[in-house]
């Protein structure tokens, strides 16, 4: 009696239970994720050579009509073989070939609506979504995302390299939430977040030798861009946009038709090689729209870096083109003010006098609007269809070739729709977009043809605001490459030759770096065009204030597109060695944030010949001034040794 009873007990536990789950690796079989449905509760795990990643993390989503993470009941699973191959002409590499393995994992809630958890694992990342079908019978086509579930939850020894997601409307004229917080290196998981608000993408964490960067991709009008949340004992979860971003306006709950999907959420696991070599945000995102436009990246110059906005007048932005004229750069961006201190017509000469000199312009705009409250102009334009397309018509027929926003109003779904539209109307008019004050590109460089960057970083703009970012110049350097700049182009507008962060060096902030350090940002920081600080005075003779001859001569001679890059060696926020492909030519790269010199011997086998000739800019010793030399060296037999100063850097050009 006894025995038939315990025996039917576990049966009955066996029935309730009804626990299914899934394996699927990588192509290479070192990266796997496990999917478990238990307790009517859908999660996933990932280790990485045996070795546990993250563990059980839960799944789902709560809709508007039903609950897609809680009752759920087995459907169905399969596994196919996901592969592509595909070119990037502006990111960190030009040909990407892509293998993994898809695992499709169905699930019914209790009113039986079915929904597919598709995970695709490559060598190096994790990409998950989830796929709503047409809910009740067909019935329901459409869905609101009132929560999602998803999580991740790392191993108690995890320590983090996050940024903060800030309050909304704080900051500058109410503009924040904008990606422009300050990461901190290595610290312990902590349950609060400097604004209780969670982090923004991409999020780096690490344990023994396991380096992990979440991040998300393929969003565009069809959603929200989304954040961590703060950790409830190690579990991140996906955040969604925050009601009182957009000074309250527009739902924080993202929208779909049925049947649809969510963005993919990308997980890349692996050593720093594999993070800032990563490839997670082009793999699985299609371009959405074609173009007939032939867009051309490049060089520009800006005066309102240094020369603020008193250099906002006719006869300094001819100074500014000019510059770029002697420096053979494609572009001129003509910064805020525009509209009032030149006028229309004032603009039209300035562009027809730029057109006379080689030199092409972007004009900028605030992207506002109704969410903030900045003074800046233009602005009330790029925020309405009627306005932006009549201004986008008299810019093409001007022969401008592209625009700059800024000061959008967070990440809910209505912004993410004005990205794109604004993305779409642009490139009808031939036009090129980079975005600031703005939200992390989430694969547009693959999407939009027309995309060329965003800030979503603390951006050179902060050397002129405070010293202290002066002083944390080469620390912020040492992170961009294993964080933001490794999921997407990073408008920073920086290399600054002058001394003082002001017209003529008079005043201001003090750079800290080293000229080798600057320039090795040139080509550390990724973007398909860069806007350098450089200025006028920079090519004054050395002892009149101008930058050292051969700093000026590299910086003519940057390229801003790469078909190759490799990490070399570093650290996040202590140094990085990287080298970029241009062509045929190498360009290796370093900089230091630690308190003493680094001394490195580099293997530079693959990319010189032994006996090979390279051209190397670098630090001289702390007690040399100025402190900065350039030399043609022999590398012999393979390895060269590079010292680089506190705050210094190098370059080596093959
Ligand atoms: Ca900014």
């Amino acid at each position: 009696m006894k025995k038939i009873f315990l025996l039917t007990a576990l049966l009955f536990m066996a029935m309730a239970v009804r626990a299914e789950d899934a394996t699927v690796s990588s192509p290479d079989g070192k990266l796997q994720v496990k999917v478990e449905l238990a307790g009517s509760l859908l999660s996933y795990s990932v280790t990485y050579g045996g070795k546990t990643v993250l563990e059980s993390s839960p799944l789902g989503l709560v809709a508007n009509y039903d609950d897609y993470s809680a009752k759920l009941t087995f459907a169905s699973k399969s596994e196919r073989k996901v592969s592509d191959e595909y070119e990037l002409n502006r990111s960190k590499v030009a040909h990407v070939s892509y293998e993994a393995n898809e695992l499709r994992f169905v699930v019914k809630t209790a009113q039986s609506n079915e929904m597919a958890v598709v995970f695709r694992v490559s060598n190096t990342d994790i990409a998950l979504r989830y796929e709503l079908a047409r809910a009740k019978n067909g019935e329901t086509g459409a869905v609101r995302v009132m929560e999602e579930k998803t999580g991740f939850r790392f191993p108690s020894a995890t320590t983090t390299f996050l940024c903060p997601q800030s309050d909304a409307m704080i900051g500058w004229k109410r503009s924040k939430p904008s990606y422009e917080e300050v990461y901190k290196a290595d610290a312990p998981m902590s349950d609060r977040s400097q604004y209780g608000h969670g982090y923004t993408f991409p999020c780096l964490f690490h344990e023994g030798d396991t380096w992990v960067l979440i991040s998300e991709t393929g969003t565009d009008s069809r959603y929200c861009g989304c954040h961590l949340s703060d950790s409830e004992g190690g579990l991140y979860r996906i955040a969604l946009a925050m009601p009182e971003e957009n000074n309250g306006n527009g739902t924080a709950e993202p929208a779909f038709a049925l049947p649809g999907s969510t963005p993919w959420r990308t997980i890349t696991v692996g050593g720093l090689k594999e993070i800032v070599e990563n490839t997670a945000p082009w793999n699985n995102v299609e371009p959405r729209y074609e173009t007939k436009h032939d867009y051309k990246f490049g060089r520009g110059t800006w005066s309102w870096i240094v020369w603020q906005d008193n250099s906002m007048n006719y006869n300094d932005q001819v100074r500014f083109i000019n510059l770029a004229k002697e420096m053979g750069y494609e572009y001129i961006l003509i910064d805020a003010g525009w509209d009032q201190a030149i006028g229309k017509e004032g603009m039209e000469r300035l562009i027809a006098y730029a057109k006379s000199q080689g030199v092409d312009c972007f004009l900028w705009y605030s992207s506002s609007g109704y969410w903030n409250d900045i003074v800046q102009t233009p602005i009330n334009l790029m925020d309405n269809p009627i306005p932006r397309k009549q201004w986008m018509r008299w810019m093409q027929e001007q022969g401008v070739k592209g625009i700059k926003v800024d000061f959008f109003g967070g990440d809910k779904q209505e912004t993410m729709r004005l990205y794109e539209a604004i993305l779409s109307d642009a490139d009808d008019f031939g036009l090129m977009v980079i975005f600031h004050g703005c939200t992390l590109p989430r694969g547009w460089e693959r999407m939009y043809p027309n995309y060329v960057g965003s800030e979503a970083v603390l951006a050179s703009e902060n050397l002129i605001f405070g010293q202290n970012f002066c002083d944390n110049e080469a620390f912020n350097a040492c992170l961009h490459p294993f964080i933001r700049n490794a999921v997407g182009c990073m408008e920073f507008g920086g290399s600054v030759l002058n001394r003082r962060l002001s017209k003529n060096n008079a005043g201001g902030t003090t750079r800290r770096t080293t000229d080798a350090f600057e320039l090795a940002t040139g080509v550390l920081f990724q973007n398909p065009i860069q806007n350098f600080a450089v200025t006028p005075e920079n090519l004054q003779p050395e002892d009149e204030g101008g930058a050292p001859k051969a700093s000026v001569d590299l910086m003519k001679r940057l390229p801003t597109t790469w078909d190759e890059t490799r990490f070399i060696d570093g650290y996040p926020g202590k140094y990085v060695v990287l080298a970029r492909r241009h062509h045929s030519t190498w360009y290796i790269v370093g900089v230091n944030a630690e308190k003493d010199a680094k001394k490195l011997k580099l293997d530079l086998s693959d990319y010189v010949e032994a006996g090979g000739t390279v051209e190397m800019w670098s630090d001289k010793s702390k007690s040399q001034d100025p402190d900065y030399q350039r030399k043609k060296i022999v590398l012999k037999p393979k390895a060269v040794s590079v010292t680089m100063q506190p705050n210094g850097g190098f370059v080596i050009v093959k």
